[in-house]
């Protein structure tokens, strides 16, 4: 048999497919998209459910993709598995209501035997017990002996989410000889252990579950299927795990080039080997995704990968910064399949993780040195469990993850009070969000904003104008206040006024530029703090801005104007919602960018398409009648009167602004808006979904957006 590289096999999968009538699609992000159920892409088929549950059309009824995915669920198996990474690649089949049972069985086959070129004699398929149909095919069709047929339970081989879509599964056990095995008796396919190892997984989803337990059959049969990129190349390269196929190998070399440590020669190393090197591959593909390290969710999870490979870095004995090294061959190893881990190298990637790294190498000392006092504490006190405080206190001023923390204490033989540690947690997180009242950039923490003189104030002379002139008050950088910024610095301006609108009531702060005699600074963000201050967030261009010098503040025009179409419509659409689902429609949130609105309002069912398409509809309208934008400064119990939207439960004080466009909508808006109607020229709603119990989100377009979504559809469609 041929040894192909993992390279290799990507390219034949996404080929075969192919000849089989299948549209080849690029790799999602691990970012889902319009996806809160998920924290990150865990299989090929979850960037693709909405064309499995007909929320939107596929370009195709057959696609196949090659996906990123992480699971972190299988962390604790990392390097002492052959078979499981954090990340991995999922080569994937997907029919949307197209072919069914025997082709998918049929082609799985026929791609393992004949493309690749796998023993039939060491394959086994599994099936969920009751499907005859799958039984049938595998025994008659493909002329598999009825005894290496494995029938299993619903646990292992019926997929199922709660309610909706759901389907029995047949999976491909590839036998890797007596010499993986783990020897006891019954050890056969189905066995944990790393001997008949899993490699392709076919689920039908063919049944609807009402959520009582009621299967009815689906009009819409779908496949989907997914085979782990680095097990297909463990059996074709017939290597021990998928530590020793070619790409992985040649990282993990490198890992132990670093270290200076021989690989497959004490066990406890090797794990650290590979662990290190499914670390490093993760967090690589996660930071050239976008995800930065931080506190929470995603960026959380990168962090708890980044320090624990750093962490085991120091069990190998490496000091000094090695994770930013590593990446380098990573990106060397994939950038075939992922041109974007390229693109993305320079401006990122490597910067990031030596940040976290650097950072991590001065905390780690210092966290190591508190544990071990923490734990000399605990053996006098004849303790055995870490006080939840103290965990908290490793994790929030040491940057120790909680599991790292457990990892190091229960080599020790002892365990963590786990609960007083999210007590901890939580209350820290009570007091952040009540000292946040005002928005800070990125989330990240306002402290250098803190330490600003309270006097310090800015006007706002955005409404009516995109260009002024001012007097520098503030400088700071991302740490400290400074004096002067200079090339290349990041950091925080504030001036007397500024024609800037920055991030409120929805609306997204301005971008632009800041121009002063000897320098030009690139404002990114605008934030509004506590006082009444405006920073401008943003990066020295070139040469340097100085505290107190006479600058010129210049507004990005296009973003600014797109801005204010997609907010005059989002105010056109509450009033069209309230129009055509009734008065009970009440906005939750809104979000307005450059390129699309998004609008969340009480509802509490999905809307159907014909009310969809009235609102577009009067929303249109407005925008073909061109009706004058009016703001109006007024007191706040006149206008009230007056009938204008107020978001409830809102203070205001003695006088708000109020924007009206004609008789049709006015409501209390702090926002900068078109000055007619016409400008927004178009609008599109493009989603509508439920987020929480009683909470729909609409997303929209408006002007050039409009245009281009058209174009994207008449391109995916030619
Ligand atoms: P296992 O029981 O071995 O963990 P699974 O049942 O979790 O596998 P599926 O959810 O069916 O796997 O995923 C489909 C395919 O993706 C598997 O057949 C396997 O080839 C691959 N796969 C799943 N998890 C991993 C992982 N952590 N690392 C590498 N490949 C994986
Ligand atoms: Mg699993």
């Amino acid at each position: 048999m041929e040894k192909y590289g993992v390279n290799e096999l990507r390219k034949m999968f996404l080929e075969f497919f192919e000849s089989k009538g299948h549209l080849a699609m690029k790799s999602f992000s691990l970012i889902p998209h319009n996806d809160k159920s998920l924290l990150l892409i865990n299989s090929g088929m979850a960037p693709l459910k909405p064309y499995f549950t007909g929320q939107e059309i596929p370009p195709r009824r057959r696609v196949t993709t090659c996906q990123k995915c992480i699971r972190t669920g299988d962390i604790e198996n990392i390097g002492k598995t052959a078979r499981h990474g954090t990340f991995f690649e999922m080569l994937g089949n997907f029919s949307f209501g197209d072919y069914f049972k025997h082709e998918a069985i049929a082609w799985s086959w026929e791609f393992l035997t004949q493309v690749v070129g796998l023993d039939p004699n060491r394959l086994y398929p599994s099936i969920y017990q009751d499907d005859d149909e799958a039984f049938d095919i595998w025994n008659k069709e493909i002329g598999i002996p009825a005894g290496r047929i494995f029938r299993f339970g619903k646990e292992d081989n019926f997929w199922e989410h709660g309610s909706g879509p759901c389907g029995p599964c047949s999976e491909i056990y590839y036998d890797r000889g007596e010499k993986y095995g783990c020897g006891k008796p019954g050890c056969t396919v189905g066995c944990e252990c790393d001997r008949y190892m899993e490699v392709w997984n076919n689920v039908f989803s063919q049944f609807n579950n009402d959520g009582e337990g009621h299967y009815t059959d689906l009009i819409q049969k779908n496949i989907d299927t997914g085979m782990g990129l680095e097990r297909l190349a463990v059996v074709v390269q017939d290597v021990d795990s998928i530590f020793d196929v070619d790409t992985i190998q040649a990282l993990r070399n490198k890992v132990c080039e670093i270290s200076g440590k021989e690989y497959d020669k004490d066990h406890e190393t090797d794990v650290s080997i590979r662990l290190i090197t499914d670390h490093i591959r993760s967090s690589t593909f996660m930071i050239s995704d976008g995800i930065m390290p931080s506190n929470e969710g995603r960026g959380y999870v990168l962090r708890r990968i980044i320090r624990r490979a750093a962490r085991h870095g120091r069990l190998l004995g490496i000091d000094g910064l090695f994770l930013a090294r590593l990446s380098a061959s990573v990106i060397e190893g994939s950038k075939d399949g992922y041109p974007e881990l390229e693109e993305k190298k320079r401006f990122h990637l490597q910067r990031s993780e030596q940040r976290g790294e650097t950072q991590f190498n001065k905390t780690i000392d210092q966290g190591l040195r508190i544990l071990s006092e923490l734990e000399e504490k605990m053996q006098s006190e004849g303790k055995k469990v870490l006080d939840g405080q103290d965990a908290f206190k490793l994790y929030d001023t040491y940057g120790f993850p909680l599991d790292l923390t457990k990892e190091i204490l229960e080599e020790k033989g002892y365990g963590i009070d786990e609960d007083g540690f999210h007590a901890a947690m939580e209350e820290q997180r009570e007091r952040a969000r009540s000292s946040r009242e005002v928005t800070n950039y990125m989330g990240a923490d306002a402290t250098v904003y803190d330490e600003i003189d309270p006097s310090v104030t800015t006007e706002f002379t955005g409404y009516d104008h995109m260009e002024d002139t001012s007097k520098v008050t503030v400088l700071t950088t991302e740490t400290e206040i400074a004096e002067s910024l200079m090339e290349g610095q990041k950091g925080t301006i504030f001036v007397e006024k500024t024609p800037f609108y920055a991030t409120m009531g929805g609306q997204e702060g301005d971008c632009g530029i800041i121009k002063g005699a000897n320098g030009v600074f690139e404002v990114e963000d605008t934030i509004k703090l506590r006082g009444g201050k405006y920073g401008h967030v943003g990066v020295m261009k070139s040469g340097m801005i100085s505290n107190g010098e006479k600058v010129t503040l210049q507004v990005n025009e296009e973003a600014r104007k797109n801005t204010e179409k997609n907010h005059s419509a989002t105010h056109l659409l509450q009033k069209a919602l309230k129009t055509v689902l009734g008065a009970h429609v009440e906005q939750k949130g809104s979000l307005v960018t450059p390129t699309r609105l998004r609008f969340d309002f009480v509802h509490f069912q999905a809307m159907t398409p014909e009310e969809l398409e009235k609102v577009e509809n009067l929303v249109n309208e407005k925008i073909q009648e061109q009706i004058p934008v009016v703001t109006d400064i007024m007191d706040t119990e006149e206008a009230k009167k007056s009938g204008a939207m107020a978001l409830f439960g809102e203070k205001y004080g003695e006088k708000v602004r109020v924007v009206s466009m004609g008789e049709f909508s006015k409501e209390f808006c702090g926002g900068t808006h078109v000055k007619n109607t016409a400008e927004i020229g178009l609008f599109k709603l493009v989603s509508e979904a439920g987020i929480a119990a009683g909470v729909r989100r609409i997303e929209a377009l408006t002007g050039p957006s409009v245009t281009a979504y058209y174009k994207a559809q008449e391109e995916k469609n030619t």
